[in-house]
């Protein structure tokens, strides 16, 4: 088997195609070597071997050590130095490499090579003894801390130590024999500390270093990262090994990093940063302050020191034509690291560069103009979740965060204001023009207006489609929910966090991206709309085959998502239209009637409302399609609850607190999600179907002859598992229909279909399809009715599943494609058997989620749906689902 790649001299075994067994660094560096660019000699230990480490109580394969040994040879023999040598010594560089990069999670040694005889040599050869035992202090530093296991900070003290008692202020201070004498001081500390001398020996040196380094695969920070990211373990690491190259060889040599466009704002400019007379590590350790690589940025920004461009005018005159070079070859932006050796430029490292949403854009729309990569390629090239950065407030990534509780991110966007913990709080601090952060265990209807008076929401119950979740997305307002580390005291109007109890009134910062709670006010990026969003949202529309439509809920919503480019309403709840002001009192008093006249009185009260609504929502909607679902109140949402709650909704409605509390117990279900909602519902009191249909058809007759375009509505049936239910619903609807078409005389053309949200549904799909002309995958329900999971009270421990590694992710915010997709599937193919042009969409909340609108591409789906906000991020990931 063949573990070793080698690299140098304008030839390479590996290119950037090889990432996957030479890792990215590695990769990279073979393919900037074929490409004829200047790169120190060296060869990458495939991450194979560190698979086989693992497997074999970390050993190596027996064909390594040659192998090694062999890539060192041809970097001696292209270095004209020796491994060990004690005229001309070899020194090498041992760092890790995987094919994802993992920022300062793994270790790397330098200098490598150096022991008492060759420091002496590297004195020698350089002409510079202080250089020569700088290095050699720096790689017994490294090398003890890394592979002998001796905290760094032990020689930070002696250094600290001697330097005052050489009466020298900084480390570029000390001399040649300063240097030596740390050195042997680190030596002994080393034996005392460790029981065992610094190894002598190059070759024990290497070995050490490399097995340090496949080790580090396994180390905490290393796993925890990987988990964080996603990042397979089985993928391991690479490790590379290179001819060293000395940023520190005096004024005339330096090291630095740059990316080849500005990454926080995509502007086509040289960006990056260097220090003179330093190695690698030194930029990033932040002890000197770093110098401008460019003169525009030098001048722009500030900085006190020249730039490279005046400095080494030869050098920069070389690097920048390398950028040009690798930014045409890679075809994107890169991210480089350089040294400069006694006036030679060096490259070290190149990748793609990591960028803000906004450079993103910026990048891909230039590139597309200067003809470098496809319209395609630009659309394929934007994260589709970090469009949230683009559309709401976020937190300066540069503040330090003080975390005071957290929860599920369940809206994005952050905001800043005063902790109140009632709705009507919210309002009156609106009126009076302050901001307020409502802050609630969990949210009902009656909190609606208060939620929408709020800058932010907060809960410390719920999950991902919970009230306040749903809710609050509609309404694009950040929104935290189930912040099971926070408790609120509501008697005393506290907010308990981590270490810290907050009064109403107090300022905290909701993060509604990441879930966070944050103590007091914090900087914030407005959001801007770039032409660049634009133009790659034109692309995206024009590539991609699903239609996105919207979950819109009164015509504000529904003017929102037009803004955002949605073509159709995927969903409109009509319960949801009966939580703004007094209309929730006639919603309660039509769940509270006693009787079927009791009900159709308060159906009467309701029915012009609705009607007002849908003529809303079919004029802003013109002629795009319209679905709109009836009624699908889980009962526990509409109730009151405590005393308090009773007392006032009996007033309101003029009944006895003792007969209200009645009625309320004799409703109360154990599992309302569960219980009398959706179809069953319309089946125990049809006079609501009716009025609802009612309602519908009527406004569809208004619309049509106010805009002049067709108004086709869509009528969903909720929670149907029967063919039968559908049956019964659908009879009404029917009946409703042919009354308002002859007393309007005007044809209405209208589609009864019905959510899938229920296993059987699913399963039964050839049979509902008869009945049912189109299907809507209510994924909210189907993940909680699939995994038999609450979704009010899955937040209580999906955590703990997520970090025991029992699910991978939370299956309320990305769809579980091995089962609830399987029931998707099946109830895809039984649908379009029966009726083969059946319109199948999707509008649980998985609809705005990129990897499930991935998903609902592969199996063919004709819509998703999603909230407002979502439906940018909707129409990018549709586009690279379809590319
Ligand atoms: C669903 O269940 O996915 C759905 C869209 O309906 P709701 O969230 O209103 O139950
Ligand atoms: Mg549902």
């Amino acid at each position: 088997t063949n573990w070793v790649y080698t690299f140098g001299d304008g030839k390479a075994e590996g290119g950037a195609g090889d990432f996957e067994r030479l890792g990215g660094k590695g990769a990279n560096l073979a393919e900037m070597c074929n490409l004829g660019l200047p790169v120190p000699p060296g060869l990458t230990i495939v991450s194979d071997v560190c698979a086989f480490y693992y497997k074999n109580s970390r050993k190596f394969p027996d064909e390594l050590k040659p192998q090694v040994m062999q890539g060192l040879q041809r970097m001696e023999a292209i270095t004209g130095r020796r491994f060990g040598d004690t005229e001309r010594p070899l020194l090498v560089s041992v760092r890790s490499g995987g094919r994802a990069s993992m920022p300062g999670m793994m270790d790397t040694v330098l200098n490598l090579g150096l022991n008492d005889a060759t420091v002496q040599a590297l004195g020698h050869d350089a002409g510079d003894a202080r250089f020569a035992w700088d290095s050699y202090r720096r790689f017994i530093q490294m090398y003890a801390d890394v592979v002998m296991g001796l905290d760094n900070e032990v020689f930070e003290e002696i250094l600290e130590d001697e330097k005052a008692r050489f009466g020298h202020e900084f480390d570029t201070d000390l001399t040649a024999v300063e240097w030596q004498h740390v050195v042997s001081i680190y030596k002994t500390v080393i034996e005392e500390e460790l029981g065992e001398a610094f190894p002598q020996e190059p070759e024990v040196q290497l070995w050490g270093a490399v097995g340090a380094v496949f080790s580090s695969w396994m180390n905490a920070r290393a796993v925890t990262y990987r988990q964080l990211h996603n990042i397979p373990e089985a993928w391991g690491t690479a490790v590379n090994i290179q001819a060293m190259v000395f940023g520190n060889l005096g004024n005339s040599s330096a090291t630095g990093v740059a990316f080849t466009r500005n990454p926080s704002t995509g502007e086509k400019e040289l960006y990056g940063e260097f220090l003179v007379n330093a190695q690698g590590e030194d930029v990033v350790a932040g002890i000197r302050t770093p110098q401008s690589i460019t003169e525009v940025a030098r001048i722009a920004s500030g900085y006190d020191k020249p730039s490279m461009e005046k400095l080494m005018p030869e050098a920069f005159a070389e690097f920048k034509g390398i950028c040009a070079q690798l930014e045409a070859h890679y075809r994107d932006v890169q991210d480089l690291e350089f040294t400069i050796e006694r006036g030679k430029l060096w490259m070290l490292q190149t990748r793609n560069g990591k960028r803000t949403t906004k450079a993103a854009m910026k990048i891909a729309v230039d590139m597309v103009d200067e003809g470098l990569i496809t319209e395609d390629e630009a659309v394929s090239r934007i994260d589709p979740t970090t469009l949230d950065q683009l559309l709401h407030p976020t937190i300066d990534p540069r503040v330090r965060r003080e975390v005071i509780g957290s929860g599920l991110p369940a809206s994005p966007g952050a905001a800043t204001g005063e902790i109140v913990f009632t709705a009507e709080e919210a309002i009156v601090a609106e009126e009076e023009g302050r901001k307020a952060i409502l802050v609630r265990i969990e949210t009902s209807p009656e909190d609606i207006h208060g939620m929408h008076a709020a800058e932010a929401i907060l809960t410390t119950r719920g999950g991902m489609t919970s009230h306040a979740a749903v809710v609050a997305r509609g309404m694009g307002i950040p929104c935290v929910v189930g912040a099971g580390t926070m408790r609120i005291d509501m008697r005393n109007e506290k907010l308990i966090g981590i270490g810290i109890t907050l009064t109403k009134g107090d300022i905290v910062t909701i993060d509604g991206s990441t879930g966070q709670v944050l103590k007091g006010e914090v900087p914030m990026i407005q959001p801007e709309l770039s032409g660049d969003f634009g133009r790659i949202m034109a692309w995206a529309d024009r590539s991609r085959r699903m239609t996105v439509r919207t979950n819109a809920d009164t015509p504000a919503d529904a003017r929102a998502a037009r803004s955002f480019g949605a073509e159709g309403i995927g969903l409109c709840r009509t319960e949801h239209m009966f939580f703004e002001g007094d209309r929730i009192h006639v919603m309660r008093e039509m769940i509270l009637a006693e009787d079927e006249t009791g009900r159709r009185a308060a159906l009467a009260k309701l029915m012009p409302m609705q009607r007002l609504d849908f003529t809303g929502l079919f004029t802003i909607m013109h002629g795009l399609p319209v679905t709109i679902r009836l009624l699908d109140p889980p009962l526990h949402e509409f109730l009151p609850k405590t005393d308090e709650e009773i007392a006032e909704v009996a007033g309101i409605m003029g009944m006895e607190p003792s007969v209200l509390r009645q009625r309320v117990d004799a409703l109360h279900e154990f599992n309302p999600m569960l219980g009398h909602r959706g179809c069953r519902l319309a089946i125990s009191y049809p006079e609501i179907v009716e009025m609802q249909a009612r309602a519908i058809f009527e406004a569809a007759v208004l619309a049509a002859r106010e805009t002049g375009a067709a108004v086709v509505p869509e009528i969903m049936v909720p929670l149907v598992g029967l063919r039968s239910e559908l049956d019964y619903v659908k009879a009404r609807i029917d009946e409703v229909a042919r009354a308002v078409m002859t007393e309007a005389r005007m044809k209405i053309d209208y589609l009864v279909g019905t959510m899938i949200e229920l296993p059987r549904a699913a399963l039964r799909a050839h049979i509902i399809a008869e009945a049912a002309e189109f299907f809507s995958f209510g994924t909210n329900d189907l993940t909680q009715t699939t995994f038999g999971m609450s979704r009010d009270d899955a937040a209580a421990f999906i955590p703990t599943y997520q970090r025991k590694g029992i699910i991978e992710h939370d299956p309320f915010i990305s769809l579980d494609f091995d089962g609830v997709g399987e029931l998707i599937r099946i109830a895809s193919e039984r649908g379009r058997r029966t009726r083969n042009d059946m319109k199948l969409g999707i509008c649980g909340e998985h609809g705005g989620d990129p990897a499930s609108i991935h998903f609902c591409e592969d199996i063919g789906l004709d819509y998703v749906s999603c909230s407002p906000f979502r439906v940018p991020i909707a129409r990018l990931a549709a586009a690279q689902a379809a590319i």
